[in-house]
């Protein structure tokens, strides 16, 4: 009994006062106001060395949330891309919107279990309706279904997963499946055949077109072929909004090809995808409807913080046949009718990410998010128009809110690297690149709620500046 009494005094010190609670929040308070109120002057970018943080070992005793808060401001806040700023150009940025983290903040001190419907009926309920809004964007039936995730990879992961199950592919079988793809298929799908083990089956890159969409044409061919030889194909990996210059595969013509040879056509549009939401472009998602399964990411274009990802799966029953496994110690939470996102993804324990997407699309309305799609759109078309006045080479015109440009001689990846170089240690915006045949590009990616005309005409003057610098001609 001593030593209860003893360890009860120390056990409560993770149960501060009301008191205590509203002096720690009004620092943190403070801290996220005077980031937020910095950030239009901020770097996107402040290159450093790795960090080693002045705190370094845990020890047995208090250390006060000032110490803290000055690591977080010197020296994680103040290293390394910004993804808050709207002048981060590279990557896919989001940004972030800030009443995600009020919902954060709730979900995390209500603790509420979102798991399974027994647990939390309502906070079950909420993510299923986050699940049914997502669908009806995407005109999936009401009968379809899919799980909040952390983001894209385990998105994808859990599509490629269900389309392997409904398929019947194994150790047996391996060896005749056949998965489509094209070479701008992003890189975290090749993650998810490793943990699939569909790495084993043969998988066939789909050369695309100039705009670096997938060739329907020759992925019929292909198909054909793989028939004619005996083998089985049962996947095709489109992408709605690819990384490296966001395009969009013809959903339609996959469609008609995936439906004609029984294949489970699935649609990554982690990038993409909530771009359906602007009248202009829906049109390009034309046959999104008729895939089996889609990925998106509303932590890049819903703008939430990182660790929102979904996927929905048309078929709800493959997606439950894929996930759900019973065990004896869950025994009391079966016989519920509402379905829960533990049957529908590998999680168990979950954070309520539901919350996160339902409290700021009801506090602001649905019409900010899309005003910020179709503002980003514009602003890449933009970049896109201003850059070539420079001299620059660019890509395709943009189908969404991707753009790539370089120095236009066929020898300038030495010059275009150098560019990026300097952009990178100026600091004030952030670009990455890609390789695309050979060719060094540097790509702008609208995407951040952020990101408004006045960054744009400064990421010009950043780029007119730099060019100036290295003195390029453009012959
Ligand atoms: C970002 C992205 C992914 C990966 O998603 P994460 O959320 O980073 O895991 C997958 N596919 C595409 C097209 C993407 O843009």
């Amino acid at each position: 009994m001593e030593n209860l009494e003893k360890l009860e005094i120390t056990a409560k010190i993770l149960e501060p006062t009301s008191e205590e609670r509203n002096i720690l929040f009004e620092k943190c308070q403070n801290y996220i106001n005077n980031f937020l109120d910095q950030l239009k002057d901020a770097p996107a970018y402040s290159p450093g060395e790795y960090p080693l943080l002045k705190l370094q070992e845990i020890s047995e005793s208090e250390t006060s949330l000032d110490d803290l808060l000055n690591i977080l401001q010197t020296e994680v806040d103040a290293i390394g891309i910004n993804p808050a700023s709207g002048k981060h150009l590279g990557y896919i940025p989001g940004g972030g919107v800030w009443s995600s983290s009020l919902a954060d903040m709730l979900a995390a001190s209500t603790n509420r279990y979102a798991g399974v419907a027994y647990a939390s009926p309502a906070a079950v309920a909420m993510e299923n309706m986050m699940i049914s809004w997502l669908c009806s964007i995407i005109n999936y039936p009401s009968s379809a279904y899919g799980n909040l995730t952390s983001g894209g990879s385990i998105s994808n992961l859990v599509a490629i997963q269900a389309a392997r199950d409904f398929h019947g592919i194994n150790s047996t079988n391996i060896k005749q499946a056949v998965i489509y793809v094209t070479g701008h298929v992003h890189h975290c799908v090749s993650k998810a055949f490793h943990t699939t083990g569909l790495y084993e089956a043969n998988i066939r890159s789909i050369p695309m077109n100039k705009r670096f969409q997938m060739n329907s044409d020759l992925l019929k061919m292909e198909i054909e072929k793989d028939v004619a030889k005996g083998l089985k194909p049962f996947l095709v990996i489109a992408t709605a909004g690819t990384t490296d210059v966001g395009a969009v595969d013809p959903l339609n013509d996959i469609a008609d090809l995936c439906e004609a040879y029984g294949c489970w056509f699935h649609v990554d549009a982690a990038y993409g995808g909530f771009f359906i939401l602007v009248d202009e472009l829906t049109s390009l998602f034309k046959g999104i409807e008729r895939s089996d399964s889609v990925v998106m990411d509303p932590h890049k274009t819903l703008f939430l913080p990182y660790g929102s990802g979904v996927v929905l799966v048309k078929d709800r029953q493959a997606l439950l046949s894929s996930n759900s496994r019973k065990a004896a110690y869950m025994k009391d939470t079966y016989g519920i009718d509402e379905i829960s996102p533990a049957d529908a993804g590998p999680e168990l324990s979950k954070h309520f990410r539901g919350l996160r997407m339902w409290l700021p699309l009801h506090l602001h309305g649905l019409a900010p998010f899309r005003a910020n799609l179709k503002e980003k759109w514009l602003l890449c078309r933009f970049f896109h128009e201003e850059i070539q006045k420079l001299g620059f080479a660019v890509g395709p015109e943009p189908q969404l809110s991707v753009t790539i440009f370089r120095f236009p001689d066929i020898n300038s990846n030495d010059s275009t690297q150098e560019l990026l170089d300097m952009l990178h240690a100026l600091g004030t915006h952030f670009f990455s690149s890609t390789e695309i045949e050979g060719q060094l590009w540097i790509r702008c990616a609208v995407a951040s709620f952020r990101t408004h005309l006045d960054e744009i005409k400064e990421a010009m003057q950043s780029i007119e500046h730099c060019v100036t610098e290295i003195g390029y001609k453009v012959s």
